[in-house]
């Protein structure tokens, strides 16, 4: 792997129950509770025209959403929009405020051999339509929330601090780094980091052997480079079983797992989902 300096990654403790103005980071989650009463049938939320599932918290009378801010998102002030469905047919809305605020990622230069970043033809149509798969497995809504309590760190290893690092490939700008990355030695074992379903295994030209997992309520975790995959698409998956073996496949220059998350789109570092409870 490449060497490269990163920010420190957020390691803020994002409580359950935030007061507006929520204040988040860039590439950050943060669960979101509304107490709505008894009357309510169903909660949804808009924040960035991403639009946000709640569901119904153990708490009597209350709806709670797991809520992310895409690395790119720019710093401001949002308006995080919540509907509240009631028995009665009624429809009650009301604004809350989601402060955004800027990570400084990390820049990496990169000069590499001009074949490297210019695909010829036929292999630039498969990365798209690879590309293209992978993004439409991420965009189907499960309405069930699988997920359940903590999250778990997806392998042992030393986590490499790449999240929304700006990658420019000789001297061209290409899109950030949107998951994290965790060497480890080939074959080390790669695990389910909560409850979810096998979306998407495939062999793909950038992230090598790869399975997608969807955890529910819009939230997905993609574990890329992989050597080997245990499992198959449309398997329930239990958090802690093992997915794969780490690997170097795709495009990588050593082994390591890359774990990538979104929610509603929007993507999100896959170690602050780990500080939410
Ligand atoms: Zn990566």
């Amino acid at each position: 792997m490449p060497s490269w300096s990163a920010e420190t990654l957020s390691q803020t403790r994002v409580k359950a129950n935030p007061v507006s103005p929520v204040r988040v980071r860039q590439g950050d989650l943060f669960y979101f509770s509304v107490r709505v009463g008894p009357r309510a049938t169903s909660v949804q939320g808009e924040l960035r025209h991403r639009t946000i599932p709640f569901f119904k918290a153990e708490a009597p009378g209350q709806f709670r959403a797991l809520i992310g801010v895409d690395l790119a998102d720019p710093p401001s002030r949002e308006d995080l929009r919540v509907e509240v469905s009631k028995d009665d047919g009624s429809v009650e809305q009301r604004h809350y405020t989601v402060e955004v605020l800027p990570v400084h990622f990390a820049t990496q230069e990169l000069t590499v051999p001009k074949n490297y970043v210019d695909l010829d033809e036929e292999t630039a149509k498969r990365a798209e339509e690879e590309q293209e798969k992978i993004l439409q497995s991420l965009s189907k809504v499960t309405a069930q929330k699988f997920w359940e309590g903590r999250f778990i760190m997806p392998v042992e290893g030393k986590i490499a601090g790449t999240f929304g690092l700006r990658r420019i490939m000789n001297g061209e700008p290409r899109s950030p780094h949107s998951g994290e990355d965790i060497n480890a030695p080939k074959g080390t074992e790669v695990h389910a980091t909560n409850e979810g379903v096998v979306v998407l295994v495939g062999d793909f030209f950038f992230s090598g052997k790869s399975i997608v997992l969807d955890h529910g309520l819009g939230l997905f975790t993609m574990y890329f480079h992989l050597d080997e995959v245990d499992v198959a698409e449309g398997e329930r998956i239990h958090k802690g079983v093992v997915l794969g073996k780490v690997g170097a496949t795709g495009r990588a220059t050593g082994p390591h797992l890359h774990w990538g998350m979104r929610i509603d789109g929007a993507r999100v570092n896959p170690l602050s989902v780990l500080n939410l409870e």
